[in-house]
C-alpha cells in the first residue's frame, strides 16, 4: 500500500520548497496541488472567463483537459490541452486568478479525482489547502505549514524578484492577505488545518531548518 503525506498551508509558507526537498529526501513524489488551479486559472484567463459560479465555467471545464505529469528529473510538469504551461501560472495575476477559482465547487470537483488518483499508486508528499482536509483525508501524516504573512510576503517578495520580476513588497503582501482571505472564507474546502494534523510555524526557521522540521515530523509520525 502506499503511502501519503498532506501538507496544507497559506500561501507562501515554503510549502512547495520544503515538500519537494522532503519528498527528494524520503524517496516519494511530490505533487503540488495549486498548479492545477493554476491552470485552470489560466484556461479562464485564455478564454475570457469570468472566475465566478456558472454556465461559463462548466463549459470552459468541459473543453479543457489539465494533465499532470512529471519529466525526466522528476520534477512535476502541467499540461494544457498538451501544452505545458509549468512556466507560465507562476505569476502574481496567476495567483490571484487561482485563488479566485478555486473557490467554484465545480472546479474543486473537476480537480478531486485527479488529486487521488495521483496518491493510489505511488508514496506521494502532496501539497496544497485541503489535502488533509479533504483530499487524503486518511493521509498518514499531516502537517499544516504555515509563517507569518509578513514572514510569507519577504520570501515570495526575494522569490520574484529573483526571477528578474518587478514587483513591490507591499503589493506582494496584500496578495498574500487578500489570498489568505479568499481561501480561508470560501464555502468550500476551506483552508483550515486538519484535526489530526501536526501544526509546523516557520516564521523564525530558515529554509534548511523547515526542511529539516518537516522531514523528523514525517519520520516521527509515518
Ligand atoms: O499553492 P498555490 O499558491 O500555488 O495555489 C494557488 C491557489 O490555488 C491558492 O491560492 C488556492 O486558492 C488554490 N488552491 C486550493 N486548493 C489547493 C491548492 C491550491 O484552493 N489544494
Amino acid at each position: 500500500m502506499s503511502i501519503a503525506i498532506a501538507i496544507d498551508g497559506p500561501a507562501g509558507a515554503g510549502k512547495s520548497t520544503i515538500s519537494k526537498s522532503a519528498a527528494k529526501k524520503l524517496g516519494f513524489i511530490y505533487i503540488d496541488t495549486g498548479a492545477l488551479y493554476r491552470t485552470v486559472g489560466l484556461a479562464a484567463t485564455r478564454n475570457n472567463v469570468e472566475p465566478v459560479e456558472g454556465e461559463a465555467v462548466n463549459n470552459l471545464l468541459n473543453s479543457i483537459k489539465v494533465e499532470l505529469t512529471f519529466n525526466d528529473k522528476g520534477e512535476q510538469v502541467v499540461l494544457l490541452d498538451g501544452e505545458d504551461v509549468s512556466g507560465l501560472i507562476r505569476t502574481p495575476e496567476a495567483s490571484m486568478m487561482a485563488s479566485k477559482i478555486s473557490a467554484i465547487p465545480e472546479v474543486r470537483a473537476y480537480l478531486l479525482d485527479l488529486q487521488r488518483n495521483m496518491a493510489k499508486t505511488d508514496n506521494v508528499i502532496m501539497d496544497g489547502r485541503d489535502i488533509g482536509t479533504v483530499v487524503l483525508p486518511d493521509a498518514e501524516v499531516k502537517i499544516f505549514l504555515t509563517a507569518t504573512p509578513e514572514a510569507r510576503a519577504t520570501r515570495r517578495y526575494k522569490e520574484l524578484v529573483e526571477k528578474g520580476m518587478d514587483v513591490k513588497y507591499e503589493d506582494i503582501l496584500e496578495d498574500v492577505k487578500t489570498r489568505d482571505y479568499n481561501d480561508s472564507h470560501r464555502d468550500i474546502a476551506p483552508l483550515k488545518q486538519a484535526e489530526d494534523a501536526v501544526l509546523a510555524d516557520t516564521t523564525e526557521i530558515d529554509l534548511e531548518g523547515s526542511i529539516d522540521l518537516i522531514v523528523s515530523i514525517i519520520k516521527e509520525h509515518m
